[in-house]
């Protein structure tokens, strides 16, 4: 069987190894199935860029955890806030 090589890691690799893909003239995307996981990886670690509301979430998020560990009424106690 014919070997496609993979044009991210260059590997030569059989056809199973291909997610298909209508559009191209093989039927098969250019980079094996390895990559393919590896470049949604990359893209779900963070190349995606963050939008206001994944930042005012972080925020909630941060701000429920130290309201959890009491670092509010803490600060609000000792007048640090004033
Ligand atoms: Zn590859």
């Amino acid at each position: 069987m014919a070997k496609i090589t993979c044009t991210k890691c260059g590997i030569p690799k059989t056809r199973k190894e291909f997610y298909s893909n209508k559009r191209t003239r093989s039927g098969l995307r250019s980079e094996c199935k390895e990559c393919s996981k590896g470049m949604t990886r990359d893209y779900r670690n963070g190349k995606k860029q963050k939008t206001v509301l994944d930042v005012l979430k972080e925020i909630r998020d941060l701000l429920k955890e130290m309201k959890n560990a009491n670092v509010v009424n803490f600060v609000h106690r000792s007048g640090f806030d004033k």
